[in-house]
């Protein structure tokens, strides 16, 4: 399980992110100077009550919305000073989300639904079908490429969606509460596929989930509430605090 993260540079730094809605007395903070770095390679779990901020924060970190104040920068570059047409743009090419809905389009297989997105990055048609199917294999549902989505359970299309989100070679993934619309045994399975494709690609992660068990899975755990960061610990801290003495020799 090699998680490669040991020397990995920041991908992302917030710094006292603020947003709100609305004006005067009706003024909503749905973030209140949240400061957060994230890691290359890291799989971040973001939890909290509902109205925290997550999706807020969420959509700031897609490039779907912009802060009201305070820094993002991705990869050392100032994301609030792109335009609307570069936070696209720049999304397009590194960033991929996945929502809580499954939005596969119902006429498509899973493969075209998979390449779909790839064939408006002008991307050549071999190479999309290419890093499609590896995706669907990532996502252990290769096997389904032919199917129509009314052909899936909703963890297999889900786990389809993931595969598209990720195909086009996104440096940072994003999904907010993607096993909301799922039962628990489907929703526990895409969270592992989760880690797995974690493990395997060492993608940067960012997941918005209300479920306990994605301690089990995430390598670090932010928790919002009323706006702002009131946890942020590394999985490996639980891991340690769990087993005493800590452990010698571990593998990194
Ligand atoms: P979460 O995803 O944690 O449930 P949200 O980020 O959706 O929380 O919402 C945080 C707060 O911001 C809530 O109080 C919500 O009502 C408010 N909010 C979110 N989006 C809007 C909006 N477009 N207009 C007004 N208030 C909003
Ligand atoms: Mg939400």
């Amino acid at each position: 399980m090699a998680i490669k993260q040991a020397e990995a540079q920041s991908l992302i730094e917030l710094r006292e992110v603020s947003r709100s809605y609305g004006e005067g007395e009706a003024t909503v903070h749905a973030l209140r100077g949240v400061t957060l770095s994230i890691k290359s390679g890291e799989m971040v779990a973001l939890m909290g009550p509902s109205g925290s901020g997550k999706s807020t924060l969420m959509n700031i970190l897609g490039l779907f919305d912009r802060p009201t104040g305070g820094a993002y920068t991705f990869g050392g570059q100032d994301m609030t000073r792109l335009s609307a047409r570069q936070q696209a743009s720049f999304r397009g090419r590194r960033i991929a989300f996945v929502f809580q809905g499954i939005h596969l389009l119902p006429r498509l297989t899973a493969l075209a639904n998979v390449e779909l997105p790839m064939s408006y990055a002008r991307m050549a048609a071999n190479t999309r079908r290419e890093s499609a199917l590896k995706a669907l294999e990532l996502l252990g549902v290769a096997h389904l490429k032919d199917r129509y989505p009314s052909q899936m359970s909703g963890g297999q299309a889900q786990r389809v969606a993931i595969a598209r989100a990720i195909a086009p070679g996104p440096d940072l993934l994003l999904a907010d509460e993607p096993t909301g619309a799922l039962d628990r045994k489907s929703g526990e399975l895409v969270l592992q596929a989760f880690q797995e494709l974690h493990e395997e690609t060492g993608v940067t992660i960012v997941l918005v989930t209300h479920d306990a068990f994605v301690g089990q899975h995430a390598a670090r755990i932010v928790a919002l509430e009323d706006g702002q960061v009131i946890g942020d610990q590394p999985v490996t801290d639980r891991l340690m605090a769990a087993r005493q003495p800590s452990p010698t020799g571990g593998q990194s």
